[in-house]
């Protein structure tokens, strides 16, 4: 009763707030919160098209209650944390105040609220940003691969010290604090930034087990970069064009974008329509290493797959002898060594498709991609 009820609550208040917020924080600008960038070492960024969408104030499809609570969660999380860092030797001061960014962006001030300063014992101040993050991810980031980071949420620290500067010049490093919403678990990145090269390092990760993990990733000209980004979500909106889905429809970013129904649906059919069936010959570098990594990644997949397959059908065999010696032995449970085995049985419903009524069905449009290797 509860459980459905909050769901559909949180979906009638975003309903609200959103309507309530228009021609307000519905309309995109340039600010950090929205700071991305798209560089040859990373891909998972923010999504362009889903910039443009905005930035043309293209309305935003409701968001599933549950979507709603997890943004919701998120602010929440935050406040917790700081309540803990409240306790320590260490002091938190500056939340949400207002920083003055980059000035200079086609005449837009852009600003944002940091999430806050930590004095160290050792009286140093660094910035402070905090994100809570769903259990898979922050996993991900647990590992310290250098090639897997949080590139959003670091360009907004980047833009932060930077805005910081004119407060406070001595602040040049940041603390990018990351929650597992599921574990309580935290993670961090030391980050520090060379305002004569414009680089932003991170440095070390270290997690609530005391792992450290060096990383050393330098991002040279991120600001640089962040304002690329905007440059072409302002080129894509001028023009009033839609730049193509950088994302599967399967992507995790697509099942928390207001725009998915129109980003999947109406426009790819639109864009197919124009497409020209020419069979040119495309000589462009970029394509070419695009394709031929395709191909690469795809050998090593299927590989991986049959090696998994073998795996699966040694398993197979291997259960149905451990299953034919229980019954050999005429037992459902025993314990062999540090294993315990359990025999038992259960009855399913299952759905039987060819009685599913028809009006269960709709009409979708997918495009076919079908790269094949040329026999020249
Ligand atoms: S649905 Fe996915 S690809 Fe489309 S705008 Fe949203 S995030 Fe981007």
């Amino acid at each position: 009763m509860i459980a459905d009820l909050i769901l559909q609550v949180a979906k009638q208040y975003n309903k609200e707030q959103v309507a309530n917020n228009a021609g307000n924080n519905s309309v995109y600008r340039h600010r950090p919160s929205n700071s991305s960038f798209t560089h040859d070492y990373c891909h998972d960024t923010r999504c362009l098209r889903q910039m443009v969408y905005q930035s043309l104030g293209f309305p935003q499809e409701d968001l599933a209650g549950r979507a709603v609570l997890v943004f919701d969660d998120s602010s929440w999380h935050e406040e917790l944390t700081k309540n803990w860092i409240d306790k320590s030797i260490i002091k938190l001061h500056s939340s949400q105040m207002k920083v003055d960014c980059i000035q200079t962006i086609r005449g837009q001030q852009v600003s944002g609220s940091i999430d806050g300063i930590l004095t160290l014992p050792t009286g140093e101040d660094i910035l402070f940003e905090h994100k809570a993050i769903n259990c898979n991810s922050w996993e991900r980031y647990a590992k310290g691969d250098p090639t897997e980071l949080p590139w959003d949420y670091l360009a907004q620290c980047a833009i932060y010290i930077n805005g910081l500067n004119k407060f406070n010049p001595e602040i040049k490093k940041a603390c990018l604090l990351m929650k597992n919403k599921n574990t309580s678990a935290y993670l961090e990145y030391l980050l520090s930034y060379d305002f004569k090269t414009d680089t932003l390092s991170v440095n070390e990760l270290i997690t609530s087990q005391r792992d450290i993990v060096e990383i050393h990733h330098n991002m040279v000209g991120i600001l640089d970069n962040i304002l690329k980004k905007w440059d072409e979500v302002d080129t894509y909106s001028g023009s009033k064009k839609l730049p193509l889905r950088p994302y599967p429809a399967d992507n995790w970013r697509c099942q928390y974008c207001g725009y998915k129904n129109q980003c999947q649906n109406t426009d790819r059919k639109t864009e197919f329509e124009v497409l020209q069936d020419s069979g040119k010959v495309i000589e462009d570098k970029k394509a070419f290493d695009l394709i031929d990594n395709y191909f690469i990644q795809k050998a090593e997949k299927s590989r991986l797959e049959s090696q998994a397959r073998k795996f699966e059908k040694d398993l197979d065999f291997m259960k149905l002898e451990i299953e034919n010696l229980m019954l050999d032995l005429g037992l459902k449970k025993a314990v062999c060594g540090k294993y315990s085995v359990n025999l038992t049985q259960t009855e399913r419903e299952l759905v039987d498709k060819e009685l599913v009524n028809k009006n269960a069905f709709y009409k979708k449009t997918y495009t076919n991609l079908k790269i094949n290797e040329s026999e020249v």
